[in-house]
């Protein structure tokens, strides 16, 4: 039997406006083990077509096409793909050679097509380029080497798989006569090694050299001579490594994509770049939202007892049209008087205000206090040590004998300093008296009380009963007005309706809690900025891979003309794409991790300073999402793309110049 027959094969070209054009016309002729067929003819007379359905590129023809015995035109697909991969080698005039990859890469490409380990083809790779004489050369890029030995490569990647028929289409029409003669005779050794080359040559010098020469004109075989038949030798057994319906594997396809966007860095790093603001603009968020949250939970729960609230009385706000009446002066020193009311402590309480709290339903009593807020007026002073205090503020059952770091509560006659206060004074401050100097209706009073114990709060404070600043106001003729007042809840969990009450009231809670919700108005604001940047930024993102995995498509069109011919099946090209973009997604994941360390750090540094606290608090999982998101945004970005490079034809791609 032969191991090709073509019967009857008739194939037509569609173009344009429904026209037909008949390429191949009543082709029968068939090929046996060992020739080396010639096929020559003028420019456009079918030669090309003619192999391209030899090698199974092409099934869209009539007629019958046998290899060994059976029928190619009826292949399905996979069968298909392993007739490629295992009984065609194919040699282009052009090459072909993969130029991102080095030579022992672009022969051992079938067989990483087919899945087989890379130890296997590398040794496999090495003997077929060391048979063609480039031993020397295995790692170079094909543009490191000479059109002749290019054309070697090309061979020794038609062989790696041991075929038995190898189709060459113009081998040596790129070539000058010394490398000429070089190629032609590795192409006769393959014949003489028992297989049948088929071979389109132009060129009488290299038909001279093969077994039978074949002319064909017009899409016909006019001419079909026997030469000289090739002296054949005894072939060599290589072991065929058993790669059956074995897909490219999934790292082999990430390690070619790596191997393709090394080649091409810089624009992939720009498109991860560019993606990498999206996520990081979502890794911001998350972290912005846990290090604010943690912040107001920190300094609301923490420092105050929960079953008492606080209650403020903000200043006369006037309504909007008296207000516009206003002078620039007054609207001024209204707004420092809200400014103010904001520390707490600007309205003192008449006795009708707080008998209206009283009677809030869960309050069972109502404690006086009074707090002075100032920057810069006030201070307390330990011997040649003065410190600015930012509070000073009537003790409560608001505090907590749990946030006692040090000492006890003050008994009359004594305060209690936060601690931040006594680090300031940097003493062992207990027991010690210190002077207390603050400015009340403009008047600075100064008296001296012995410290109790230290209290664990933000910012420097002093606090000392309300009986005991009382007194004290009165000796210095200034009379004290409670201007806080603590409201006892019967119960912690009935705290949250008596602020609700307070506040329909026209009362605002603890200074903590308005800052607090000033921060949460804040948060909310750059939450929706970020949220709105997040998005936008991935949809460019994803649209920035869809163009570029697009180009790539169109610039590697040759190249998966070339994998096709050696085997790859659309779900491997799909394959390679997809990682592509994976890797994209990773790589533009690891880059927004690394931006929001790096904005964390500067922004943290910024509050730290100002607030004593960390705003950007990231955690494992924001990243993990973060580059989660990224990835899953890239692969499906690349959908579109990988399936256009799966579809392509391998003869039309192989045909792009
Ligand atoms: P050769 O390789 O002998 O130079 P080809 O086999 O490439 O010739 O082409 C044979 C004929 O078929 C030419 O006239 C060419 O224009 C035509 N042809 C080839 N490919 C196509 C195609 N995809 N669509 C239409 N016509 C084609
Ligand atoms: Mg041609």
């Amino acid at each position: 039997m032969k191991v090709l027959e073509l019967k009857n094969i008739y194939k037509t070209y569609k173009i344009a406006g429904n026209q037909e054009f008949l390429a191949l016309k009543n082709i029968n002729i068939s090929f046996d083990k060992g020739e080396l067929v010639s096929i020559i003819g003028e420019s456009g007379s079918g030669k090309s077509t003619l192999m391209n359905l030899i090698g199974g590129l092409d099934s869209d023809f009539q007629g019958e096409l046998l290899y060994n015995g059976k029928n190619i035109g009826a292949f399905k697909e996979s069968e298909l793909v392993d007739y490629h991969k295992e009984n065609i080698g194919f040699v282009f005039q052009s090459f072909n050679l993969i130029s991102h990859l080095n030579l022992l890469d672009n022969v051992a490409m079938a067989m990483t097509l087919s899945n087989i380990d890379a130890k296997t083809r590398n040794k496999r790779a090495l003997q077929v380029l060391t048979d063609v004489g480039l031993k020397d050369h295995v790692y170079k890029k094909p543009d490191q080497i000479s059109g002749g030995q290019k054309q070697r490569v090309a061979i020794a990647r038609a062989l790696v798989n041991d075929p038995d028929i190898i189709i060459a289409d113009e081998p040596t029409g790129a070539l000058d006569s010394d490398t000429t003669d070089q190629v032609l005779a590795i192409i006769k050794g393959i014949a003489e090694r028992g297989k049948l080359v088929v071979m389109v040559t132009h060129s009488d010098k290299v038909a001279a050299h093969s077994s039978r020469v074949v002319r064909v004109d017009n899409g016909e075989i006019v001419e079909d001579r026997d030469r000289e038949p090739i002296h054949h030798i005894q072939e060599k057994n290589i072991e065929k490594a058993n790669s059956k319906n074995k897909n490219l594997s999934f790292f082999s396809a990430m390690r070619l994509s790596l191997l393709n966007m090394k080649e091409k860095f810089s624009r992939n790093m720009l498109v991860a770049f560019g993606s990498s603001i999206g996520i990081m603009s979502v890794i911001l968020m998350l972290s912005l939202g846990n290090g604010v949250t943690s912040y107001i939970t920190d300094t609301m729960n923490s420092f105050v007892n929960p079953e008492v609230i606080e209650v403020n009385k903000p200043a006369e706000t006037k309504d909007d049209t008296a207000s516009e009446n206003l002078s620039i002066q007054e609207q001024q020193q209204a707004q420092q008087a809200q400014m103010m009311n904001m520390f707490g402590g600007a309205e003192p309480f008449t006795n009708s205000d707080i008998e209206k709290l009283e009677e809030i339903e869960h309050v069972t009593s109502a404690e006086k206090g009074y707090s002075l807020t100032a920057l810069g007026s006030n201070s307390v002073s330990y011997q040649d040590n003065e410190t600015m205090i930012m509070q000073f503020i009537s003790t409560s059952s608001n505090l907590m004998d749990s946030n006692l770091t040090e000492g006890e509560m003050p008994k009359e006659g004594e305060i209690l300093v936060s601690n931040m206060l006594a680090e300031a004074l940097n003493e062992d401050i207990i027991g010690k008296s210190i002077d207390v100097n603050i400015v009340v209706d403009e008047k600075k009073i100064t008296e001296s009380f012995q410290v109790s114990g230290v209290y664990e709060s933000t910012g420097n404070a002093v606090y000392m009963s309300y009986s005991d600043i009382e007194s004290w106001f009165s000796e210095e003729g200034v009379e004290l007005e409670p201007n806080v007042l603590y409201l006892h809840a019967d119960d912690a969990d009935n705290a949250d309706f008596i602020k609700e009450q307070v506040k329909n009231l026209g009362y605002t809670g603890s200074a903590q809690e308005t800052m607090a919700s000033m921060f949460t108005e804040m948060l909310d604001i750059l939450t929706y900025v970020l949220a709105a940047v997040a998005g936008i930024s991935l949809v460019v993102s994803a649209i920035m891979i869809l163009v570029v995995l697009n180009i790539s498509v169109v610039e590697r069109t040759k190249e998966i003309g070339v994998l096709k011919a050696l085997g790859a099946r659309k779900k491997d090209i799909r394959r390679i794409f997809v990682s592509e973009s994976f890797l994209l997604g990773v790589f533009g994941g690891l880059i927004g991790t690394v931006l929001t360390y790096l904005i964390g750090i500067g922004l943290n540094h910024f509050t730290n300073k100002l607030f004593d606290v960390s705003i950007i608090q990231t955690m494992p999982t924001y990243i993990l999402s973060g580059i989660g998101i990224s990835v899953i945004i890239s692969m499906i970005a690349s959908f579109l793309p990988a399936n256009k490079a799966a579809r392509l034809d391998p003869v039309e791609s192989l045909r792009r110049e």
